[in-house]
């Protein structure tokens, strides 16, 4: 089966709006970008779309990348600014900045992407403050196949600090068994192919191919891969279709969830704000 990322995605947006539009909550969302990558526009103009349509405000900042101390400035100025709730800073920043000195200036509270070492480190002692959205969107998917995963065998494909670790840590929560594989794996297929539950976060086109795969598998495809014009993800979708019991497509698959993500941490870290505001008015 084909799972609709799209249908999940609506879903949740549906439930966030309503959230908003009860309670009269104003949450706001910064999005930050540096240099001149195509792909952090497009991907920064689909977050504010996608935040209009649920009723959070969102804001895009855009500095070149000769100016990393503009762009500081303005995140420290966002990180203390009482009307911004979630902050996002949009990959890569260009060479010439200090990438990670970057994401770990980030209020925790305002680090809607689980960027900074703090919050990754919450991540896996246990006690997030909130789940990084793809992630979380990988998540998602599978807690709707209502399917008891304990002693599963999940391999992962990939292991960035934004998408493989803590996909992996995730499943492990699942009390899955997990295997991480990456550009150093020898024999990949001998890995892929023990996989209840097999996800791919490693941005090759046709890495994995149905041959690769478990018989009744199910495969969630991070992979965003772009060639003339036409997005791909890391499998073969054709090959690999018929042999899972569940397969999620690119595009339609965890893309949509990611973005529903974005969306629900920012209405997470809103309501976080107003119980700090709260417990320190109360004082
Ligand atoms: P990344 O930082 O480039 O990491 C890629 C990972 O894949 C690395 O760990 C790398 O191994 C591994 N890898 C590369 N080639 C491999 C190979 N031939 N065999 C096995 N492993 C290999 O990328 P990322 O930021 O994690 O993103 C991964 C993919 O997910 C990209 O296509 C990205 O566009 C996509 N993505 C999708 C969403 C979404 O919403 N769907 C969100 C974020 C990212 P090493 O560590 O050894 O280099």
């Amino acid at each position: 089966m084909i799972i609709d990322g799209k249908v999940i995605a609506k879903r949740i947006r549906e439930n966030i709006k309503a959230e908003i539009q009860e309670n009269n909550y104003k949450p706001k969302l910064a999005i930050l970008i540096a240099g001149n990558d195509s792909a952090s526009k497009i991907y920064a103009n689909a977050k504010v779309k996608a935040c209009a349509g649920v009723g959070i405000d969102a804001e895009v900042f855009c500095f070149s990348d000769s100016e990393e101390g503009k762009f500081l400035n303005k995140l420290e100025e966002l990180n203390v600014d009482e009307n911004i709730h979630g902050i996002i800073v949009e990959m890569p920043l260009p060479k010439s900045f200090n990438a990670q000195r970057t994401y770990d200036l980030i209020n925790p509270l305002k680090d809607v992407d689980c960027i900074s070492t703090y919050n990754m480190g919450r991540l896996f002692a246990g006690n997030p403050l909130y789940l990084p959205c793809t992630p979380h969107a990988i998540l998602t998917i599978l807690k709707q196949l209502d399917i008891n995963f304990t002693g599963k065998h999940a391999v992962i494909v990939g292991r960035s600090n934004i998408l493989g670790k803590p996909v992996a840590k995730l499943m492990l929560d699942l009390d899955m068994t997990v295997t991480q594989c990456h550009s150093k794996t020898v024999d990949l297929q001998k890995y892929t192919k023990m996989a209840d539950v097999l996800i791919l976060a490693a941005g090759k086109k046709n890495l994995i191919n149905g041959d690769m795969i478990k018989e009744g598998a199910i495969l969630i495809d991070a992979g965003i891969n772009e060639y003339d014009g036409k997005v791909y993800g890391d499998c073969d979708f054709q090959s690999a279709e018929n042999r899972c019991l569940y397969i999620t497509p690119v595009p339609g698959g965890v893309g949509p969830v990611t973005t529903s993500m974005v969306l629900l941490n920012t209405l997470e870290a809103y309501k976080n704000a107003i119980k700090n505001t709260y417990s320190k008015t109360s004082q």
